[in-house]
């Protein structure tokens, strides 16, 4: 099989098993994950696996990307913060939802942040913004935005990241030491949080 008929058949696994929406769903169908892992692990990048990408972190699930765009509820336009762009694959899915201009992702270590930006141009999505850095203090000069989320697990969502979310936004993120729960909150108009579990998940924790 070809690639696109190998991811192909990934989306259609993943959507006898979970419950994704139409644009979740074409943007799995949209990115080349080959493109994002190590040439080494091209043969098995749409096996629904992470992947080991240096730096002794790791490319999520494909199901894990789908259920978190799915829970971002994105629309068009929405601008976008990332916490943890990796090798870049997860930021790509979202960029094919809001369009590439509108996601902003930190990442701490800059031979990833590098490695990323260099993939993301390659599979045609160089409008994503990718800064290295730490992204417990988000990215104040996009801000505000609509949808933050993190590819890492914290203890709770950093305060600066709930800061930069707008009224009526959402934050998503694996919050937990050893059990992790991806927890989604939408921001009141007083900051407040109203937050929602959705299951025990498993991610490398932020740094
Ligand atoms: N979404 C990614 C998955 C990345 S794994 C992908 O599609 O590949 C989580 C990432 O979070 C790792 O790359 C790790 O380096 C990064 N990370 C951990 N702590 C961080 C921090 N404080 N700020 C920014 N990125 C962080």
């Amino acid at each position: 099989m070809d690639r696109a008929a190998e991811r192909h058949a990934l989306v259609d696994r993943l959507t006898d098993r979970e419950d994704l929406d139409g644009d979740t769903t074409a943007a799995m169908r949209a990115v080349p994950r080959h493109l994002f892992v190590p040439e080494e692990k091209r043969g098995v990048a749409y096996e629904d696996t992470p992947l080991p990408i240096g730096e002794g972190q790791t490319i999520s699930a494909p199901h894990m990307v789908a259920i978190m765009t799915g829970l971002l509820a994105l629309d068009e336009g929405d601008e976008v913060l990332e916490i943890g762009t990796g090798c870049g694959y997860h930021a790509a899915v979202t960029a094919e939802v809001v369009d590439a201009e509108h996601v902003y992702s930190v990442e701490y270590h800059e031979r990833l942040a590098e490695r990323a930006r260099e993939t993301l141009d390659r599979a045609g999505y160089s409008g994503v913004s990718v800064a290295a850095g730490d992204g417990k203090g988000g990215w104040p000069a996009h801000a505000p935005y609509d949808r933050a989320y993190l590819t890492c697990a914290a203890a709770d969502f950093p305060q600066a990241v709930v800061d930069q979310v707008r009224p009526g936004g959402i934050l998503l993120a694996p919050l937990g030491k050893r059990r992790q729960s991806l927890v989604r909150a939408r921001k009141r108009d007083d900051g407040s949080l109203a937050r929602e579990e959705h299951g025990y998940v498993r991610f490398v924790p932020l740094q």
